[in-house]
């Protein structure tokens, strides 16, 4: 099957066409500044790269343009829009109500609308895009895949917080963690790579990016994630502060007179390794340039960052009674050797012990444990957009 992946944001909207067989992608690209000016992204694996201004007023016409270039006859990988099987949407909050993937119809539009106020940055945007391909190509299979769905196996003990329960039956405030599906992606990865039955492990993904969360997958299972409500709870992230004390929000409120608006957008914007480092970088990069320079609060930052990322390990290690498999990915996860080294240096208390020279390789599944560790360090490359597709292939499968 040929399936079109589609994650679509505000103002921008990526996209894959991988085929579920082979599980190459045939093609990719990205279209930015809808709304604005308009620029287009795209590469095959047939060698064509394109990177150009063109004009895109909305979504609709972001959609129309992926789709001319995928059957262009000189750039295109497919003959016409009906060749693509199915279409995989990225859909970032499913609430309580969805727990997998789903064939999106008038209903689930409907019921996600309804998580809106959930994830008011995310839901209406991918919404958006969902919407233009509905239009552009009305007869093909449209699959919703949440983020969030993975990780509604957390029991009430891990999700719910310590708030009166009637705001939780009124409201549905609780923990709902979020990049669950890089979270599952990985952890079935790490299990596939070591031989493992992905079904008797205990593992626990630390996907470390400009956002980043921990996840506890027992089993197959997600038993935890660092991310809560939304996606400020847990680590200091590039510009998100992760877990503070309401108390201090209060404070801060009334010593520089600010509003609640205000404060939230402090938390989000202004704050991670980006506010700890007097606004030099949310950017890891450069945040060791700086660090090589003797920067000190740009060395403080990743020090934190690290800190946080070995505390909230052991937490799920004892929340799962031990760990088979800690696995590093996104961003900084995947390429920061220097803070995996560190994390790993607050483990050896779970007789984790890291070669170097593994540590220094750069490959898409690489075990940077050695051979005596208790247990498997692994460092993976994230692939949301495989999942994706792999998700969207299973709900067109089970239809036929
Ligand atoms: P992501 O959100 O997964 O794209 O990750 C973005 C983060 O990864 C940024 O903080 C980047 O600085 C960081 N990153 C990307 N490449 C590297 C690298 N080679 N070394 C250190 N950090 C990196």
């Amino acid at each position: 099957m040929k399936i079109l992946v589609i994650n679509s944001g505000s103002s921008s909207l990526k996209f894959q066409v991988i085929d579920s067989e082979t599980e190459r992608v045939l093609a990719k690209g990205l279209c930015e500044r809808i709304g604005i000016d308009g620029r287009f992204t795209y590469k095959t694996d047939t060698g064509v790269s394109l990177k150009e201004p063109v004009p895109m007023k909305d979504h609709k016409q972001a959609v129309h343009t992926i789709l001319d270039t995928l059957s262009d006859p000189d750039k295109g990988v497919i003959g016409e829009f009906s060749e693509i099987d199915v279409v995989g949407h990225r859909l970032v909050h499913g609430g309580e109500k969805f727990t997998g993937s789903v064939v999106i119809s008038e209903e689930v539009i409907h019921a996600m609308t309804e998580c809106n106020d959930l994830a008011p940055l995310h839901n209406p945007a991918n919404l958006v895009g969902v919407e233009a391909c509905r239009e552009l190509m009305p007869d093909t299979l449209m699959v919703g895949v949440f983020d969030t769905a993975f990780n509604q196996t957390m029991e009430p003990k891990a999700f719910l917080y310590g708030l009166p329960y009637k705001y939780y039956e009124r409201h549905k405030i609780r923990r709902y963690g979020f990049h669950g599906i890089s979270h599952k992606y990985v952890s079935r990865r790490a299990a596939q790579f070591m031989g493992q039955d992905p079904g008797r492990v205990k593992t626990i993904v630390c996907h470390l990016g400009n956002g980043a969360s921990i996840c506890a997958v027992k089993y197959g299972q997600v038993v935890d994630n660092s991310m809560g409500f939304t996606p400020l709870e847990g680590l200091v992230m590039g510009t998100r502060c992760g877990d503070v004390d309401a108390g201090a929000l209060e404070y801060l409120a009334k010593k520089e007179d600010l509003d609640i608006k205000q404060i939230v957008a402090i938390l989000n914007q202004e704050s991670g390794v980006l506010g700890i480092s007097k606004n030099f970088s949310s950017d890891f990069r450069e945040l060791k340039d700086a660090e090589i320079k003797y920067h000190e609060k740009a060395t403080l930052a990743r020090e934190i960052f690290a800190y946080r990322v070995a505390k909230y390990v052991g937490s799920y290690a004892a929340a799962m009674n031990g760990v088979d498999n800690i696995v590093f990915t996104a961003g900084i996860g995947e390429n920061d050797s220097d803070i995996r080294e560190e994390i790993c240096s607050y483990l050896e208390y779970l007789g984790i012990t890291i070669d170097e020279v593994k540590n220094r390789e750069q490959a898409e599944a690489v075990k940077i444990s050695d051979g005596t560790s208790r247990v498997n360090v692994l460092v993976i490359k994230t692939n949301e957009e495989l999942e994706i597709a792999r998700e969207a292939a299973a709900v067109a499968e089970g239809l036929v």
